[in-house]
């Protein structure tokens, strides 16, 4: 009513004064009627049933049906739903843009922005709660981290774990968790909704069908360690207790899909970037039907070195065709650039949305009508005898093929182009196969014993990971000092697992805030250019490589890649007049230079949180820790941190010129982006190791034999 009431003080006459609803209300009021269309609307009772009566539900339903903005909805106001429900998504951009979207939804203003705020979320490096949230999104990380304070997670009444078609590692420790939690004795129950986009959803009805988390019970869930999903042909599941009798709920709802034509290569193609290329255009110029398209690449790097080519021939159009609006979307893109593909395209514009398989279960894009699929992602794969963490690009299988292709048909009829043949399309593997079987466990395995798990070869896991890969995790930690030799957590394994960093990264910013080391600040600022990917723009020419050497030359250093960031993050930080400028004059990406700032803000405040800083630094620390950087026994320090947290990535140099891995003897080359492309030198340091046609170590600086002598004798 004040709101209402005019300046002047005068009252309004009783017509006059009819209350307008706030601004968030009337956008309430008209996402209500969009919300009604969704199919899960007419399974709200259904839903609600269900979980008054069962403290699981299992859903099922089709990406874009409604479950991750509604379900948390329908569920606040039950008597039983006191606390607050979290939500956890795999992805930041996921868990940023539906907290948003459900604040539209409820007319209640988004996270820490007010105090009366209802929903809010919770991701790595960025935190927007208010005291009155009741609907958190968040990472499934955050969950976990979350879980290191409480293990109980007190204040909730319900967990919502969604995209668990998934399989990330840490959705499978976050069920394994539950599971405990729902068998343990806490205060008040706890309810679990676990949704996934596919429909194969019955082995995780039966995980939480089993009676207790005990290795025994779940070994007869789960089939053999080698499977991929349970309860699937590779892997029969031996005991099938049905759902009911141990009262989990399941439902499913149906999709909206309008029919897809599909259209696949006739010959198989080398150039992934030129047939996309082709395809995008002969779309936008030959198709008369409007519609935004969705383009699946592998990565940052491929996204960004087409979103140049889309762009330059762009330019070339005549104008009889409509404008067109490349949109990037990778988990590394800053936030607002991630919401614009929510937004709709300009007038006789179309949106050609170039994404990894972030779009593909977990974004729901509006006005998609074109997808072109490249059928590869870029995966980590582990390697147990190599101890060798690698990036992949890798064909995708048959349910990220057909989950791709959906996108196309969500708002009418749509079309679907494979950059691959029918023929490939016959030979991709059935199910992605869960990360918990090609990844690292080290950092799995810290989670674990961090939220009081000694025992992780007892742990319930979905899918329980080869035995070799976790005993290799194991000695691996031990080597990083963050267990003790019992194999208990250590003083230093705890510190490092309230970092949000990988155990390596975590190591190295212990290492560092050593009073003997003495480089927290400059080795932050490396680890927070290693966390958002590639802050240099990608160079493809022999031409473009020697513009770049000459822009960005007073930021090169010659040790290599890690002071190099160091140097570049420092002229950056040193900068006040025109950021922006100084990026696009040394081909950085300011984008990725802001991230580097905000995640080197939040790195500093966990240090103090953690007691490794005192403070966080002065304004006048840019042009007095500058100086320090240079100074050689600072980059020597700050080279063995790194050291002492990757000692499997190390590779001396051979006599026939070849870099050669310690630990596996493994031939890498130096990545044609590291500053030590082509040089001699007689060890290095490598912070990925990449393989796509050769083995590559990314992020490579020099390093002595005589250092790896005094850290490791
Ligand atoms: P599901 O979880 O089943 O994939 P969602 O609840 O995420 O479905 O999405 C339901 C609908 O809400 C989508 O079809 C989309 O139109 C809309 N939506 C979701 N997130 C956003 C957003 N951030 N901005 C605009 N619309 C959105």
């Amino acid at each position: 009513l004040k709101e209402t009431q005019p300046a002047n003080g005068v009252k309004r006459k009783r017509d006059e004064g009819k209350v307008q609803p706030s601004p968030l209300q009337q956008k309430r009021l008209k996402l209500l009627a969009t919300r009604k269309l969704l199919p899960i609307w007419s399974h709200q009772k259904e839903i609600r049933d269900a979980l008054k009566e069962n403290d699981v539900l299992v859903l099922s339903g089709e990406t874009g049906s409604g479950k991750s903005t509604q379900i948390p909805q329908f569920i606040l106001s039950q008597p039983w739903c006191t606390g607050k429900i979290a939500v956890t998504q795999p992805r930041r951009v996921a868990a940023i843009s539906l907290a948003r979207r459900v604040a539209e939804e409820m007319g209640t203003p988004l996270g820490s922005s007010s105090p009366a705020s209802k929903v809010g979320y919770s991701v790595r490096f960025d935190e927007s709660t208010s005291p009155s949230t009741r609907i958190k999104f968040l990472t499934e990380g955050m969950l976990l981290q979350e879980m290191l304070r409480d293990a109980t997670l007190g204040q909730y009444s319900c967990i919502v774990v969604d995209e668990v078609h998934e399989r990330s590692v840490n959705v499978d420790l976050i069920l394994g968790f539950l599971r405990g939690l729902l068998a343990s004795k806490r205060k008040k129950p706890i309810k679990v909704v676990v949704m996934s986009a596919t429909a194969d959803i019955q082995g995780i009805s039966w995980f939480f069908a089993a009676p207790s988390p005990s290795v025994e019970n779940v070994e007869n869930f789960t089939g053999n360690a080698n499977g991929h999903t349970i309860g699937t042909e590779e892997t029969p599941v031996k005991s099938p207790i049905s759902a009911e009798e141990r009262q989990i709920s399941i439902c499913h709802v149906e999709g909206r899909q309008y029919p897809v034509k599909l259209d696949y290569l006739a010959s198989p193609t080398e150039d992934i970037m030129e047939a996309a290329l082709h395809r995008i255009f002969q779309i936008h110029c030959k198709e008369p039907m409007p519609g935004d398209m969705l383009v699946f690449m592998t990565g940052q790097e491929t996204i960004q070195g087409l979103q140049k080519l889309v762009e330059e021939y762009a330019q070339g159009l005549t104008a009889d065709y409509p404008k067109i609006l490349v949109l990037p979307l990778f988990a590394a893109l800053p936030q607002a650039a991630q919401q614009r593909i929510f937004q709709p395209a300009p007038p006789n514009t179309r949106k050609v949305i170039l994404s990894t398989n972030i779009a593909e279960t977990s974004v729901t894009v509006p006005g998609v009508r074109f997808v072109v699929d490249t059928g590869k992602v870029k995966v980590k794969q582990f390697r147990n005898r190599l101890g060798l963490d690698s990036l992949l690009v890798k064909q995708i299988s048959k349910s990220s093929a057909d989950q791709r292709k959906g996108r196309a048909g969500r708002e009418g009829p749509g079309q679907c182009y494979r950059l691959y043949t029918q023929e490939a399309y016959q030979t991709l593997e059935r199910d992605t196969i869960p990360e918990i079987l090609r990844c690292d466990l080290s950092e799995a395995i810290l989670k674990m014993k961090a939220r009081g798990t000694d025992d992780v070869l007892g742990f319930p896991f979905l899918t329980p990971p080869p035995r070799e890969g976790m005993e290799r995790a194991l000695l691996q930690l031990l080597q990083l000092g963050a267990l003790e030799d019992t194999g208990r957590i250590s003083e230093v394994g705890r510190k490092i697992s309230r970092l949000p960093l990988t155990p390596s990264l975590g190591r190295v910013i212990i290492e560092a805030a050593k009073p003997e080391m003495d480089c927290l600040l400059e080795t932050i600022d490396i680890v927070a250019c290693l966390s958002v990917e590639n802050i240099f723009l990608n160079i493809d020419t022999e031409e473009a490589r020697e513009q770049a050497q000459t822009a960005r030359q007073q930021l090169l250093r010659r040790q290599g890649d890690h002071l190099t960031l160091l140097a570049a993050v420092r002229a950056y930080a040193a900068e006040h007049s025109d950021r922006r400028r100084w990026a696009d004059d040394h081909l950085i990406s300011h984008r990725a230079m802001q991230s580097v700032m905000d995640v080197r803000k939040q790195l500093i405040a966990q240090c103090i949180q953690s007691k490794l800083l005192d403070k966080a630094p002065g304004n006048d620390r840019s042009r007095a820790t500058e100086d320090r950087a240079t100074d050689e026994a600072t980059q020597e320090r700050i080279l063995k941190c790194f050291l002492r947290g990757f000692s499997n990535n190390i590779a001396r140099l051979c006599p026939d010129g070849s870099y050669k891995t310690f630990v596996g003897n493994q031939t890498v080359t130096i990545h044609p982006s590291s500053v030590l492309f082509g040089r001699k030198v007689e060890a290095i340091l490598y912070n990925e190791f990449v393989f796509t046609n050769k083995a590559y170590a990314r992020g490579a600086s020099a390093v002595q034999i005589r250092w790896l002598e005094e850290i490791f004798g």
